[in-house]
């Protein structure tokens, strides 16, 4: 029987009953690491690299700076620095990762509405491409911690466009009434007061408006609405060479999700848009990169009862993958060994609360105690975001790369003694 695979990298796939991961059967990795697990094809991160650079081919010189929030795990960014991406970061923590994996500096781009000046003073003695500035406030303490320094400051000032992504609440960033750059009415009084301060040098715009978008319509009119914003800074004598146009693209999340314009759709409707800009274009793709390349392989603990769908008990837990509790995120789910038979379950973990549900009542193949279940499209925003809620360790990552494979995370067991230590007056 054939199981569907993300087309057009095949990198899941069946032989002889058993789901793969590349040349990797996976109960093999589940069996000697144990389960939960997060696997990641290295092919499949490679092939989506590749694609996007294929599709953005014809501009001149375009960045693409991998969001690096969306799965941080070192190999899989030493993967796509092998493919020649940067990264855009949101954290120092995310910029040692990047460095650490080998991304060029100047490919490296600094995101996020609340840098300190700690990470501002860190990111600058060790040198980026561009810092993406999201208040004017935040611009005069990037200025004043540069100018202590005595260096100047590269900074793209992020428009909030107003525009609705039509993408969950959660994770839209583009609408007035969010945290998340400078009004659009506003950007000429704010470029005029950043490029007046010492220690900043203001060389670009950037824009990002939502996550897991599944139309190309509110990225075109928050693209245009930005080219007007730089034909207006160029008149009032601005001088930019970056257009920083954010990431967002969706992922297919499986049989009747929405279906996610593709790429090279993607990039034609930005070289249309952006024709006249004469600027160099940079992408901060995340989910688009290395969402499809990601399983997480869960063991099915028991089966009980229920009022309308059996409760399919699995040893992944919401702490483990967070979008279902966090977006009501639709993961696809499959058995690795399928039995062929359909049935319905309502899919949970075994954490305490109700918000553990991963499915209701979903028609999936028939499984067993004991089965292995393969949770799809997890590679962003999976392992990323696990934590260790009811004492519950951090699953541990491995990275398939054709016929190998290694672990690249440990299970981390946040429990650990040493890392919570009692004080004295509390020692029995
Ligand atoms: C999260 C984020 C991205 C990546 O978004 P995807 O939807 O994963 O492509 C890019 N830029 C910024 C500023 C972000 O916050």
């Amino acid at each position: 029987m054939a199981m569907e695979s993300p087309s057009p990298y095949r990198g899941y796939v069946e032989h002889d009953g058993v789901l793969h991961c590349e040349g990797v059967p996976l109960p093999a990795i589940a069996e000697a690491v144990g389960t939960p697990v997060y696997v990641y094809s290295a092919a499949m991160l490679r092939a989506a690299a590749r694609r996007m650079k294929a599709a953005l081919d014809g501009l001149d010189d375009p960045l693409i700076a991998y969001a690096v929030k969306a799965n941080p795990n070192p190999a899989v960014l030493h993967v796509l620095a092998q493919e020649g991406l940067g990264a855009d970061i949101v954290s120092i923590g995310e910029y040692a990762h990047a460095v650490d994996a080998g991304m060029a500096k100047d490919h490296i781009l600094f995101s996020g509405v609340g840098k300190t000046r700690e990470e501002m003073e860190k990111a600058l003695t060790g040198g980026l491409l561009q810092f993406n500035i999201e208040s004017i406030e935040e611009a005069h303490d990037l200025s004043a911690v540069a100018t202590a320094m005595g260096k100047t400051a590269p900074v793209g000032l992020r428009i909030n466009p107003d525009v609705v992504a039509g993408t969950h609440e959660k994770i839209s960033t583009g609408q007035a009434d969010t945290k998340f750059g400078i009004p659009g009415e506003q950007a000429m009084e704010a470029f005029r007061t950043a490029r007046a301060l010492p220690g900043l040098d203001v060389t670009g715009v950037t824009i990002h408006i939502g996550s897991q978008l599944t139309s190309l319509d509110p990225l075109e009119t928050a693209f245009t609405r930005l080219g007007e914003v730089i034909r207006a800074l160029r008149h009032d004598g601005c001088d930019l060479s970056l257009a920083d146009l954010g990431g967002g693209l969706g992922v297919d999340y499986g049989p009747d999700q929405p279906d996610p314009p593709s790429v090279e759709a993607y990039a034609a409707m930005v070289k249309r848009v952006t024709r006249d800009w004469d600027i160099r274009l940079a992408f901060e793709p995340g989910r688009s990169i290395s969402g499809e390349a990601g399983v997480l392989l869960a063991r099915v603990i028991r089966i009980k009862p229920g009022a309308k769908a059996p409760w399919l008990i699995v040893d992944a837990a919401m702490n483990d993958l967070m979008r279902p509790a966090l977006y009501d995120a639709y993961h696809h789910i499959v058995p690795v060994e399928p039995r062929g038979e359909p049935a319905s379950y309502n899919v949970v973990g075994p954490v305490c609360e109700t918000g553990d549900t991963f499915a209701r009542r979903r028609i999936m193949q028939r499984v067993e105690p004991g089965d292995l279940v393969a949770f799809r499209t997890v590679g962003a925003y999976g392992a990323a975001m696990s934590n260790g809620y009811n004492s519950r360790p951090l699953a541990p990552e491995v990275l398939v790369d054709g016929d190998r494979w290694a672990q690249v995370r440990q299970r981390v067991d946040l429990a650990e003694k040493s890392a919570m230590p009692l004080p004295d007056w509390l020692e029995n």
